[in-house]
């Protein structure tokens, strides 16, 4: 049984990921890890994909069809599963994670700094303004690895989407962030590689260059998949294209969790 980190970088496109994600390349270069290009279900929007990627469902059958639909997730997903089979979970996410898994509406005050052991996500660290600093949320989500050892960590930094909507995708501002993200994320990974983290690195969808998303071209659908795994070899880069549905059942398998029926789509394991 392993501990998952899932990385979820907003607004990561992959072809970007690709060409400014050094040490990530890195990674993939020297085997160390699995580099799939996934391809993100429609719409191409944040709350939709979030619930997607932890319940394996399209949107169709979880009804998170727009951002606007404010509520919790009323199908199995990643957080409730883990936390009903007795694992430690946590987040340092935005703060929709809070709606769709702890409690809706979120009040800032009282849900932004959660260690609760009833909730689904008990150790929640939550953000409300998409500027909100990378590198900080880096920290926290380092910080909830040490002192929590989660089972399930997500790790969500809004900087990738923030830049991309606000200069547009083919600009250096969405390029350069790309960069310094890896640089930012890299001391992390190796620390949660030491520890025995399988590790995914991902986003809900990419960016196109009026900096917008939401469609279906390529350049707002495709996103990356890193796939770390310190027991195990890694493929480098597979040349392979996967769906985002995989993802849910991935992290279920590897934490030993049973695969609910409504997750349709194979694990990568
Ligand atoms: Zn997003």
């Amino acid at each position: 049984m392993s501990k998952v980190i899932l990385v979820l970088s907003d607004g990561l496109r992959y072809d970007t990921a690709a060409a400014s994600m050094g040490y990530l390349g890195h990674l993939v270069e020297a085997k160390l890890a699995s580099l799939y290009k996934a391809t993100g279900e429609l719409p191409s929007l944040s709350r939709p994909m979030y619930e997607t990627i932890h319940t394996g469902l399209p949107v169709n059958a979880h009804g998170i069809v727009a951002n606007l639909v404010v509520r919790g997730s009323t199908k199995p997903n990643i957080f409730h599963l883990a936390h009903a089979f007795g694992k430690k979970t946590a987040a340092a996410a935005y703060f929709w994670f809070s709606e769709l898994y702890n409690r809706c509406p979120y009040d800032p005050i009282e849900d932004r700094e959660v260690d609760n052991e009833s909730l689904a996500i008990q150790h929640g660290r939550f953000y409300t303004q998409d500027e909100f600093p990378d590198i900080e949320l880096f920290s926290m989500a380092g910080m909830l690895v040490r002192r929590f050892t989660p089972d399930y960590l997500l790790v969500h930094p809004m900087g990738m989407d923030h830049t991309g909507e606000t200069h547009g995708a083919n600009s250096s501002e969405y390029r350069n962030h790309a960069i310094r993200q890896d640089r930012w994320l890299a001391p992390y990974l190796a620390e949660w590689m030491e520890r025995g983290y399988d590790i995914l690195v991902t986003a809900d969808h990419g960016m196109n260059s009026d900096g917008l998303h939401g469609g279906t071209t390529p350049e707002v659908r495709e996103v990356p998949l890193y796939f770390i795994r310190p027991a195990a070899a890694g493929l480098g880069d597979t040349g392979k294209t996967i769906s985002q549905l995989q993802i849910a059942p991935t992290v279920c398998k590897l934490s030993e969790l049973e695969i609910p029926n409504t997750m349709k789509s194979a694990p990568l394991v």
